[in-house]
């Protein structure tokens, strides 16, 4: 178990909190609670305020009125869905964009003859859908799903997992589609389908239906970000990335820096170690990134973090990285040999288990080398080895990453240890 804020939860990337929203809502929609209130112990999800934007606890329906913490009844997903359109199940715009939708496949030649269905029921063993459009397009069977304004978390989860049972590819649409301005707030129900989409939305306007109807091929316009900025392409059906998950991307998000960096450790990374020059480049690299400005490259290549790296990535992958060890409990004996390395001993240790590598720890030779290095004083997390670990690894250290990023000094002391 492990407390998360709620100036946790306000503190954290958009990415991390979508994780949460995620799993919160399959957790209500599973009836099996994942999240808990820390004071009365009912079940709670992680909406978004709609006035602020800002992410906060709310109390599944039942939870005792006299919680401190009470956030009053929530409204059932059908009640606000029923509401949107006066109680009409949907708007003149909808009928109108899923019917040019259907025009639009029907005149692209990929589409299967006759495989065009608009706003009819599929049903299967497991439930009924009624898709705005589908049909079976590339030889995949396809699910488009027209998305205006509010379509909420719990349905945009239960339509994916139908679909994707049925092994449809599924489709999010948006109409005229406007990006926030620069660090704006992006419609809860579009962040949703945004994440839906490797971080891509796509929309139709009148310029993509022209486009369409004058090349007879499904035209639409992808929207994503680059350093919160926002960008837009036309891009054809045609030229999707399809995720396992059934939804596609135009342009696939910048992997985070610590990725990209270990993607290109690992390049310059053989059996004999990370080469100079690239090492040098890479440390100075980890020096500016990670703001160590109390420290420089030559400094790392003293301390030996290029093997402090390669010793984690190893431990990571369950086999030696940069070495020509021939397994784990080697690496760790070579590791430890060099007396300056035992600071790093709670560090490897810990990270070891998280990996789930604790068998190599048990070999004896590595218990007793562990035993002498840790008699020696421990570099913490706040250390320059620790910074550069947590900057490196943040998925290992799940608690930390999920911590508010202002006030991180205060949950500091026993990660690793
Ligand atoms: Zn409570």
């Amino acid at each position: 178990m492990q407390s998360i804020s709620s100036e946790d939860l306000m503190g954290m990337h958009k990415d991390d909190y979508q994780v949460i929203r995620r799993l919160a809502t399959r957790a209500r929609l599973d009836h099996r609670p994942r999240y808990a209130c820390g004071l009365c112990g009912h079940a709670v999800y992680a909406p978004r305020e709609p006035r602020t934007g800002l992410p906060y606890w709310k109390h599944h329906p039942g939870a005792p009125e006299d919680c401190p913490w009470w956030t009053g009844v929530p409204s059932d997903v059908d009640g606000i869905s029923g509401r949107q359109f006066d109680g009409a199940q949907e708007s003149p715009l909808h009928a109108k964009i899923k019917n040019i939708v259907g025009e639009l496949l029907n005149a692209d030649a990929r589409t299967r003859p006759g495989s065009v269905i608009v706003d009819e029921y599929l049903v299967t063993d497991s439930g009924r859908r009624r898709p705005d459009v589908r049909a079976v397009y590339d030889g995949s069977p396809i699910v488009v799903e027209v998305q205006l304004a509010t379509t909420q978390i719990p349905i945009i989860i239960q339509r994916e997992d139908f679909y994707d049972s049925q092994a449809y590819r599924l489709l999010w649409l948006t109409w005229n589609f406007e990006p926030p301005p620069v660090d704006g707030r992006l419609l809860s129900s579009f962040e949703d389908i945004f994440y839906s989409h490797n971080k891509n939305l796509f929309a139709m306007d009148d310029e993509t239906v022209r486009l369409s109807r004058q090349e007879g091929e499904v035209v639409l316009r992808a929207f994503w970000t680059r350093d919160h900025v926002w960008m837009s392409k036309l891009v054809r059906l045609s030229e999707l990335y399809w995720l396992p998950s059934g939804r596609a991307f135009a342009v696939a998000p910048a992997p985070p820096w610590h990725e990209d960096f270990l993607t290109r450790w690992r390049a310059a990374t053989g059996d004999h170690g990370t080469r100079w020059p690239e090492r040098e480049t890479l440390l100075a690299e980890l020096v500016t990134k990670l703001s160590l400005g109390d420290t420089d490259s030559y400094a790392l290549e003293e301390a030996d973090i290029d093997s402090l790296i390669n010793c984690l990535l190893s431990l990571l992958d369950g086999h030696p990285v940069g070495s020509q060890q021939k397994n784990l409990v080697e690496v760790l004996n070579t590791f430890f040999y060099a007396g300056r390395r035992h600071r790093y001993a709670r560090l490897v240790r810990r990270f070891a288990e998280l990996a789930g590598r604790s068998e190599a720890l048990k070999a004896r030779s590595v218990q007793a080398k562990l035993a002498t290095a840790l008699a020696v004083r421990q570099d913490d997390p706040q250390s320059i080895i620790g910074r550069i670990a947590l900057g490196l690894f943040p998925d290992m250290f799940p608690s930390r990453r999920t911590g508010p990023r202002h006030n991180s000094s205060s949950i500091a002391s026993d990660q690793y240890t």
